[in-house]
C-alpha cells in the first residue's frame, strides 16, 4: 500500500508520515531531503542556487554522505531547497528516484509537496496535511530553538509564507491536493490527535480499496 502525505511545511506531515510508516511497518521516504541535500551540495560548492544546469548535476550526483541530516533540518535549507525545486528538470532528475522507492512490493509511506499530484498519482491513500501559518510558525520556531537555532517568530512566519507561496506559484508540480486526497487541518491538533486522525483515515482507505 502507498500512502502519499503532501502539505506546506511545518504542517506535520513529516510527524505524520513516520508515525503511518510505523503504524503499517512501511518504508518511509521524507522526499524534501532530496531537495534539501540538493541545494547544500551547490551551496557547499558556492554554487547560485537558481542555475539549472548545475542543479541537475548536483541532483544526479547525490550520495549517501550528501544526506546529513543534522545540517539540512536547518532553516537555511528549507528556503534553499524550495529554490532548487522549482527547477523542472532536476525535479525530473528526482522523479525516478522516488518512483523506485514507492514500488517496492510492500509499498511505501512518501511525504512532500507533490507526491499524491506527481510522484504516485495512483496512491490508494492521499492525505494533504495543512494548518494556519501562524501555527506552523510557531511550531517551526521552537523546532529550530530546540536544534539550537536563534530565532524570531516573525523572521520564521515570513519564511514560512514566502515559501508557501514559491511552492505553490511554481509550474512545475506545485504545491497543490490532489483532487482525491483527504484534508488534515492540524492546526487545532496537538501530534497525538493528529496522528490517530491520519490512522483513521488510512485504515478506511486501505479498507475501501482492498
Ligand atoms: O518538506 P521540506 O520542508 O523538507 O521541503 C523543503 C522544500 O523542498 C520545500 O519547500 C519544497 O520547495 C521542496 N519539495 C518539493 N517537493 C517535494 C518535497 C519538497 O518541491 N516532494
Amino acid at each position: 500500500m502507498i500512502i502519499a502525505i503532501d502539505g506546506p511545511a511545518a504542517s506535520g506531515k513529516g510527524t505524520i508520515a513516520r508515525r503511518l510508516a510505523r503504524h503499517f511497518q512501511l518504508p518511509h521516504l521524507d522526499t524534501g531531503l532530496l531537495y534539501r541535500a540538493t541545494a547544500r551540495v551547490m551551496l557547499d560548492h558556492g554554487q547560485r542556487l537558481e542555475d539549472a544546469d548545475r542543479a541537475v548535476a548536483a541532483a544526479r550526483g547525490l550520495a549517501l554522505t550528501d544526506f546529513d541530516e543534522e545540517r539540512l533540518r536547518g532553516a537555511q535549507m528549507g528556503e534553499a531547497a524550495s529554490i532548487v525545486a522549482a527547477i523542472p528538470q532536476v525535479r525530473a532528475v528526482l522523479l525516478d528516484l522516488q518512483r523506485r522507492f514507492a514500488s517496492r512490493p510492500e509499498g511505501a509511506v512518501l511525504d512532500g509537496r507533490d507526491i499524491g499530484t506527481v510522484i504516485c498519482p495512483d496512491a490508494p491513500v492521499k492525505l494533504f496535511v495543512t494548518a494556519s501559518p501562524e501555527t506552523r510558525a510557531q511550531r517551526r520556531a521552537l523546532e529550530l530553538r530546540s536544534r539550537g537555532e536563534d530565532v524570531d517568530y516573525a523572521d520564521v512566519l515570513s519564511d514560512i509564507r514566502r515559501r508557501d507561496e514559491r511552492d505553490s506559484a511554481r509550474s512545475s508540480a506545485p504545491l497543490v491536493a490532489a483532487p482525491d486526497a483527504v484534508l488534515l487541518d492540524t492546526s487545532e491538533l496537538d501530534i497525538e490527535g493528529a496522528v490517530r486522525a491520519a490512522v483513521a483515515i488510512a485504515e478506511r482507505a486501505k479498507a475501501t480499496s482492498a
